[in-house]
């Protein structure tokens, strides 16, 4: 890619430089190439992007016009699908392999459909509560929603936000993460260039710090506060976020257990382990983590896993066969390192050392996966999410052990179960406690199936009907009308 990019700031209907004027370069994690350079916002540029989204809520029709909102949607889809350049531009950003990338822009153009859909279909409802008396409960556009974007699945995790939010009928200030500015920038603006939406409801922002994601935070004229990314982040912000009461939508970390029993497809159990903890080179929230497996077939199944792990291409996401891309940044890379590096001087033993890839490819951040085994669950590495291709392999005796193990951590993102025996994959579905549980698979979502985290993994739900939820607000008006 030889073009520069630019992400500029997009705010009431205008593309703008930051007022400070100052730009940060976005580069290819595989071989730090510039790609182009996004704008750098300040406290300023966030507040007359609130601004203007409030305005808009206030002053437009936008949030009673759900025909209007639905033709949007649709035509952004349909632009979106005649864009195939944005696979490769996202490949290139984050670091993921095009089949990962291509992938992601079509689960979003149907997730931009399926809430071009539910925007005609919000329904309240309406009864007679006492003789003559009327109570009726409308479904209404909670305000103005701040929408903070992670690098990781930039266009699915924006689409699962932002979708919902235009659907309800709210005006938006997206903050994109400054890693993916470019592939965002890119998205958003063929939603932007369609004439028919009003200035004022999309409005977008780039910084590499913090101070624009903090103004969304703590302004009182946003009403809805939705962010994606990790749990120290997501604690100061429900922290910062208190004073304006705004609602919250908070998804963030996991570590996820797979529980294999001996009745699996053992071979392609491990080869379909081994592509859950790498999918984004392991920086997903919902990547395979933890593998549990049964004493009976601990000793194979490690073997299998081993093989599994060490077949894996790590390469450019545009290589041939790549599976695995690089890591998002240098220090990412070195966070990560040292990490592994803890959890290989402490764990009982190590199955595949994993480590830097080096030679033609030393100049992209790229690591092979590492696969250890421990039994105490206590250890810092079965507990904390590490994001990137690390995977911890534990055994267990039975059922009830499996489980217990498996819920020993704050997080409840997501789980996996891999049996033939039906009953029992949906008794331990029952058990885990987790916002999704895969029965034979793993990372699958749908448009249509909410999303979100038990305990520490978040507050809310994203995707599915419920996912608009958090761009609603519930109103009961009541009317005493009499009885003839
Ligand atoms: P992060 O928390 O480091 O940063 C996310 C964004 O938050 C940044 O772009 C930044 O603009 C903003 N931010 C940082 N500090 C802030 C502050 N003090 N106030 C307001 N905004 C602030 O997360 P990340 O490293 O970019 O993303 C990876 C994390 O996201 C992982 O923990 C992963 O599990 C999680 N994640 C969760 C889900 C989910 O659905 N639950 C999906 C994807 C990623």
């Amino acid at each position: 890619m030889t073009q520069q990019l630019q992400a500029l700031n997009h705010i009431d209907g205008q593309w703008l430089q930051a007022t400070g004027g100052r730009t940060s370069p976005s580069v290819n994690p595989a071989n730090q190439a510039v790609l182009g350079t996004l704008v750098e916002s300040s406290r300023e540029d966030a507040l007359a992007a609130i601004a203007a989204a409030r305005r808009t809520f206030d002053d437009s029709t936008w949030s009673h016009h759900a025909k209007l909102r639905q033709q949007i949607l649709l035509q952004w889809a349909d632009r979106l699908e005649q864009r195939p350049e944005l696979a490769p531009l996202l490949s290139a950003e984050n670091g993921k392999v095009m089949p990962q990338a291509q992938g992601e822009m079509g689960f979003a153009i149907s997730e931009i459909r399926y809430y071009a859909g539910l925007t005609r279909h919000i329904p309240g409802q309406f009864q007679e509560v006492e003789p003559g008396a009327y109570a009726a409960t409308l479904r209404e556009a909670a305000g103005v929603a701040g929408l903070i974007i992670p690098w990781n699945a930039p266009v699915i995790l924006l689409i699962r936000a932002l979708a919902p939010a235009l659907a309800a009928g709210c005006t938006t200030v997206v903050k994109a993460a400054p890693e993916t500015a470019l592939i965002l920038s890119a998205v958003l603006q063929a939603l932007i260039d369609i004439p028919a939406l009003p200035s004022g409801v999309v409005n977008v922002l780039h910084e590499t710090g913090h101070e624009a994601s903090q103004a969304l935070v703590t302004s009182p004229d946003v009403d809805v506060l939705s962010f994606t990314g990790s749990n120290l982040t997501g604690q100061c912000i429900m922290a910062a976020a208190a004073p304006t009461m705004k609602k919250l939508s908070l998804e963030l970390g996991g570590k996820s257990c797979c529980l294999v029993f001996p009745d699996a497809d053992l071979e392609a159990t491990a080869t379909r382990l081994a592509a859950a903890a790498t999918i984004i080179s392991g920086q997903q929230c919902t990547a395979a983590r933890r593998i549990l497996v049964h004493a009976s077939i601990y000793e194979r199944f490690q073997q299998l896993l081993a093989q599994a792990f060490t077949a894996l291409h790590v390469a450019p996401g545009n290589a041939p066969g790549a599976q695995v891309g690089p890591l998002i940044s240098g220090r990412a890379l070195e966070g990560y390192l040292q990490q592994v590096q803890r959890a290989l001087d402490s764990c009982d033993s190590v199955i595949v050392p994993g480590g830097r890839l080096l030679g033609e490819h030393a100049a992209g951040n790229f690591v092979t996966p590492t696969v250890v085994a421990h039994a105490d669950t206590h250890a810092f590495f079965c507990q904390e999410e590490i994001f990137g291709p690390f995977v911890v392999l534990e055994k267990f005796e039975d059922e009830k052990e499996a489980v217990q193990r498996a819920n020993h951590t704050v997080y409840g993102l997501s789980a996996s179960v891999w049996t033939r025996d039906g009953d029992r994959g949906l008794r331990l579905a029952r058990a885990l406690r987790n916002g999704t549980v895969w029965i034979n698979d793993h990372n699958r979502m749908f448009a249509e199936a909410e999303t979100g985290g038990y305990r520490q993994s978040g507050i809310g739900r994203l995707h599915g009907y419920e996912g608009l939820g958090d761009f609603l607000e519930t109103k009961h008006i009541f009317r005493q009308a009499g009885v003839l």
